[in-house]
């Protein structure tokens, strides 16, 4: 890369739930803010091939302005708690071991990276950015409010930590709505452990970068974008420039396609060309989401009942493990078919109805459809963005992460979006299942929920155009990049003696 411009370094941790914000806020820097980009594509020992054949890489390896460096595969197995590994601790250690390949790479480049882009896994490669003379910035891929609660973290005392635990008192964040317990994150159950107070070392780390991005816009989240910056409020505490710059989303681009490669593609899509407007219900619970079979099979009778049209991303179930996919999204238990889990006689029942696909759909393609009406979701913030900028309501199923938390807001704040919960035993029963995708797809509740979210649609599209809020915040924060290039290079000049 031969460049004058600021260029920029991003770290994708691994899952392609990370990685593709970070390849939308690289799109965005390099053709909107003059940037050039590389991507450091961190993988873990079982995701790596699926990662690097991944259409999401496929798409930007022609785009100007970005290289993308795919770090070689870490395996952490050895390091974790074979019966709890965690998922955080995972990420995390695969992104240590990876950081002196990075160094490396940075290293050896004619023209160097003069700015670090980290998101919330990403922390640790702070210092080594400070060592080189670079300015830092974390992008929390997802909302203001979590975004809010995580820079909170070294200011909650032990006694709230405690009352929230213990209690079940909520968490209370400046300027914010307060965490409840049910919506809590893991972490916050047993607030006490290593893997707590790595979350809140990573979190006071956040807060000696230079800037902060965040996913959202100002519009979606007003309280919170204006509480994490005003110096009344959380600004006080955190005291850095924060920046919405969403929403970044997927785009439907067009993949040059293999021979063979993407005729399930086109015959989901196919079948959805087919299908009234706005009659089906698209179901996924992202990347890595999985279910119980229990589960799955509950889920399949409630979608009969409901007698709507369909189309479900089915991967093999996995009893008490919520995100047992997310390294392995494409993982196929060795030749697993849908009919394998689903109750039987289910497939060829609903086959004029419904489509059931195994493990991975277009899903932004799917959304932006005409024919799509309603989702139901696990609510990762990729996903929710995607349903709202294509005008879609929403069943909100959180499984993992703060995703309960960002149900919350779909459902009780920007009423966007109809809540599943699970009763005793942790099961959601057929007949709310089918409720809820009635309430979304056929009710008076999902005509007025469908008007709003198309309101969303539209100021989040407005937020990101020319003068619009996220696109004059991205402005700001390259104007900042650029004097910290200019500063570093009048350092250079004066220590050369010029
Ligand atoms: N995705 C997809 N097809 C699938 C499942 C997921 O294209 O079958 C994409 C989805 O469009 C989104 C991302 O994977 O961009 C999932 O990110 P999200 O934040 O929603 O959830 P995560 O996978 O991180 O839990």
């Amino acid at each position: 890369m031969v460049t004058t411009k600021t260029h920029a370094a991003l770290l994708a941790s691994p899952g392609l739930g990370h990685l593709i914000p970070t390849v939308e806020l690289s799109k965005r820097l390099t053709t909107h803010h003059g940037f050039d980009v590389t991507i450091f594509v961190v993988t873990t020992a079982t995701d790596s091939s699926e990662t690097t054949k991944s259409p999401i890489l496929q798409q930007i390896s022609n785009l100007n302005g970005i290289d993308i460096i795919v770090t070689p595969p870490v395996d952490v197995s050895d390091k974790l708690d074979p019966k709890n590994p965690s998922l955080g601790l995972q990420i995390v250690l695969t992104m240590l071991e990876s950081l002196p390949f990075i160094r490396s790479q940075i290293l050896s480049m004619k023209f160097p990276p003069s700015v670090l882009i980290v998101d919330l896994f990403g922390t640790m490669a702070l210092p080594m950015a400070r060592d080189l003379n670079m300015s830092t910035y974390v992008f929390f891929a997802t909302n203001a409010w979590f975004s809010a609660v995580t820079m909170y973290l070294p200011f909650i005392t032990d006694e709230a930590f405690s009352r929230h635990a213990n209690n079940h008192q909520p968490l209370l964040i400046p300027g914010c709505e307060p965490v409840r317990f049910e919506d809590t994150l893991e972490t916050f159950v047993s607030p006490w452990g290593p893997i707590h107070e790595g979350y809140v070392n990573a979190a006071r780390s956040i807060l000696s970068v230079d800037g902060i991005l965040m996913n959202t816009w100002k519009d979606l989240e007003p309280g919170a974008t204006k509480a994490v910056n005003d110096h009344d409020i959380l600004g006080q505490f955190i005291k850095r420039p924060v920046y919405p710059v969403g929403p970044l989303v997927r785009t439907v681009e067009p993949v040059e396609k293999k021979e063979g490669e993407s005729e399930n593609e086109d015959l989901i899509l196919g079948w959805l060309d087919r299908q009234p407007a706005e009659s089906v219900i698209y179901l996924s619970f992202g990347s890595g989401g999985t279910m119980s079979e229990v589960q799955m099979r509950e889920l399949a009778y409630g979608l009969e009942l409901s007698q709507q049209r369909f189309i479900w991303v089915v991967k093999q179930p996995v009893q008490g493990d919520a995100c047992a996919a997310f390294f392995d999204t494409m993982k196929d238990g060795n030749g697993f078919t849908v009919e394998d889990y689903l109750p039987e006689g289910f497939v060829s029942r609903t086959k004029n109805v419904g489509n059931c696909v195994p493990l991975w759909a277009p899903q932004a393609e799917i959304l932006k459809h005409p024919a799509t009406g309603g989702f139901v979701t696990h609510c990762g913030w990729n996903s929710v963005l995607e349903s709202i900028l294509s005008g879609v309501p929403m069943v909100a199923w959180p499984l993992y992460a703060e995703q309960k938390m960002n149900a919350t807001m779909l459902s009780e704040e920007l009423g966007v979006a109809v809540r599943a919960t699970a009763a005793e035993g942790g099961v959601v029963c057929r007949e709310q299942i089918a409720e809820l995708i009635r309430r979304v797809m056929v009710e008076k509740e999902g005509i007025a929920m469908r008007v709003k979210v198309k309101e969303y649609k539209i100021s989040g599209e407005k937020a990101l155009s020319v003068f619009g809020s996220s696109h004059e915040s991205l402005c700001q924060m390259a104007k900042d990049c650029e004097l910290h290039d200019l500063s570093q290079s009048s350092h250079e000049a004066k220590a050369r003696g010029a």
